[in-house]
């Protein structure tokens, strides 16, 4: 089954979700928990959760994505940045309970100097901290442009991270086409082989989720600004590719494109079922 849907406003609940999705064909979407800024997070009602799972389930949605605000610095040297980092984390792995077995994504964070392996360890160590037995949510990190000291821009220091993680059965991660592309990695022409690459560094059983953004600028350019599907470098060619290639085509895809309506989330998800082989 082809999983497709883009990211959402949360401003209105679960229940609207689910109904925005379902407007535009989508049979999964992502949203930021809180303010992508940070700031407090608006309470989970259980009625609207209720009324999500009913909608949900009448249109075939069976998972979605949460994305963490994404200025959270879970690496950073500021003690109290790394604390509010912390105390976020913890308090949206804790409300991803009310509605079970869903992922929760990540940006890994910024080593702001301190140096990738510090970076590492400080991702690693939050993690550490955040996650717990009982938890039923995935928490994903991202693949990352390698803009400014972002971590995670390689293959191998998201590996790295993991590797680190007690409670790494909880950790996966989620691959943003655009930010590969943009942190040198040549899905377009050699996707076979990054995915190889994937799958002999991190392991493809941890790759859950796609979010799929074609990119305003060329291979290697660690700059992540995404495009529309077929607008860019990447090409439409390469997402026919992507969305049906066997160790991609049943994780779930998020659009990420910079448009400003529903509808036009509904006709690029409309041009993508059409480049489906089923
Ligand atoms: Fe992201
Ligand atoms: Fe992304
Ligand atoms: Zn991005």
């Amino acid at each position: 089954m082809f999983t497709i849907g883009c990211h959402l406003s949360s401003a209105k609940g679960y229940r609207q979700m689910a109904a925005d999705a379902a407007s535009i064909g989508a049979n999964t979407f992502q949203f930021f928990t809180r303010n992508p800024r940070g700031g407090k997070a608006k309470a989970i009602d259980p009625a609207d959760v209720a009324a999500f799972q009913e909608l949900a389930a009448e249109n075939g949605i069976t998972r979605f994505l949460a994305h963490a605000p994404y200025t959270l610095n879970p690496a950073a040297a500021k003690p109290d940045t790394r604390e509010f980092a912390l105390a976020v984390l913890a308090d949206d792995l804790e409300r991803m309970e009310a509605t079970p077995h869903q992922m929760y994504n990540m940006h890994p964070g910024c080593h702001v100097g301190q140096g990738a392996e510090e970076g590492i360890a400080k991702i690693a160590d939050a993690l550490n901290q955040v996650l717990s037995p009982d938890q039923t949510t995935t928490l994903l990190l991202e693949t990352m442009a390698g803009k400014g000291t972002e971590v995670g821009a390689t293959f191998e220091e998201l590996a790295a991270i993991i590797d680190r993680v007690e409670l790494s059965d909880q950790v996966g991660v989620c691959l943003d086409t655009c930010h590969v592309w943009d942190g040198g990695y040549d899905v377009v022409e050699q996707l076979d082989d990054v995915l190889e690459d994937f799958d002999r560094v991190i392991g493809l059983d941890r790759l859950r989720a796609v979010h799929l953004n074609d990119s305003k600028n060329p291979l290697g350019a660690h700059k992540d600004r995404h495009e529309v599907i077929g607008g860019g470098h990447l090409g439409t060619e390469a997402f026919e590719r992507i969305i049906n290639h066997e160790a991609l085509r049943d994780l779930p895809f998020f659009l990420e494109t910079p448009h400003d309506t529903l509808p036009e989330w509904g006709d690029e998800i409309a041009m993508l079922k059409g480049l489906r082989a089923e």
